[in-house]
């Protein structure tokens, strides 16, 4: 099957109940890793790549690498995504390249530092999703501000100084018709999250659920939702690495995010410390070792390991394939039909 929508995927998860992980790519590795995880636990996969990702690895690279993976392995449902675009051309883009899903990410400026008004990104995110759905293409905007900085993309700040209004997300789902929608509540991109175990008050699960309960209809996406479990940390510092204590976001927070309406998680850091982890075990051990393939096969698996088991937490596992695959042009139909359309005074009806 060809590359699927992100929206048929977040959809099925509603009805089933379930999570989705979306995994960033920057290589081939990475790639395989989130497939041969996807196959291991017969899950759907949403692969994404930030602006970041598809400047390192060269558009076409990335692309083709994915589309490689879809070849060999059609029975896997992949959803390509756009990770933070930060303007409405660099949506363009992935969707001119083919991407079946973006993210415009119009809390920030184009900079993709400084917070935008809520009036500049009901704007641009109004603009890609009409650009978007007039092509079967699925968006994901964001409302409030994440903290932290990753891939050069962020506002910085402890995440819980621009939290989402659950008013505002609804009047910005009904203004722009996005198809899912980032919250702020407290998370952060990068592996410094909260200095401890995070509770209540850092931690806005009470935030998350107030959201749902007023915007039933929009999938909700957790970004800054790596766990940075303290075995991966271990590994790292074990064999030569230095990472300072932290703490992520607790799976089982992630599991009420679920019960509440979350369909969509990005991982990223988990990955980038099991790669890491894994490619320091070996120099540290073997240091005569100079083949890239002896660390980066250990680096690879130690991946699809922690994708694996994200992929069972999240309770997307066994839903590969318990649903047709709807192509992009009746992604198309469906938007213009108004059958797929999520405002708020119109999904409720
Ligand atoms: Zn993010």
């Amino acid at each position: 099957m060809p590359l699927v929508s992100m929206r048929q995927l977040l959809d099925e998860a509603a009805k089933g109940g379930y999570g989705v992980g979306a995994f960033n790519v920057n290589n081939m590795e990475q790639i395989q890793a989130i497939v041969g995880a996807a196959i291991e636990t017969n899950s759907p996969a949403i692969i994404q790549a930030s602006r970041g990702a598809r400047s390192y690895a060269e558009d076409r690279y990335l692309y083709h690498l994915i589309l490689a993976a879809n070849e060999l392995h059609p029975e896997v449902m992949i959803a390509m995504h756009q990770d933070h675009g930060n303007s409405f051309e660099t949506c363009k883009s992935a969707i001119e390249l083919g991407f079946t899903s973006v993210m415009m990410d119009g809390s920030l400026k184009t900079d993709g530092k400084t917070p935008n008004t809520f009036e500049e990104n009901v704007e641009i995110t109004r603009r890609t999703v009409e650009y978007a759905h007039d092509r079967g293409v699925t968006v994901e905007g964001e409302i409030g501000v994440l903290g932290g900085v990753e891939d050069g993309h962020g506002a910085g700040g402890t995440g819980l100084e621009h939290l989402t209004d659950p008013d505002q997300a609804v009047e910005f789902a009904e203004r722009t018709g996005v198809d899912a929608l980032a919250i702020a509540i407290g998370t952060s991109h990068g592996a410094y999250k909260f200095s401890k175990k995070p509770d209540g008050s850092v931690l806005k699960m009470d935030l998350l659920i107030a959201i749902h309960k007023q915007l039933p209809h929009t999938h909700l996406v957790m970004h800054g939702s790596s766990s940075v479990p303290k075995e991966l940390q271990d590994i790292v510092n074990k064999y030569g690495g230095h990472l300072k204590e932290t703490w992520g976001v607790p799976v089982e927070e992630i599991q009420l995010g679920i019960k509440n309406g979350v369909r969509k998680i990005n991982v990223d850091t988990d990955s980038r410390l099991a790669i890491t982890g894994a490619i320091r075990k070996v120099f540290a051990e073997t240091p005569d070792k100079f083949d890239p393939r002896d660390y980066l096969k250990p680096a690879r698996e130690a991946m699809q390991k922690l994708v694996a088991e994200r992929m069972r937490e999240f309770g997307q596992a066994g839903h590969g394939a318990d649903y047709k695959p709807l192509s992009i042009e009746a992604m198309k139909e469906g938007y213009a039909s108004g059958a797929l359309d999520t405002r708020p005074s119109l999904a409720t009806k």
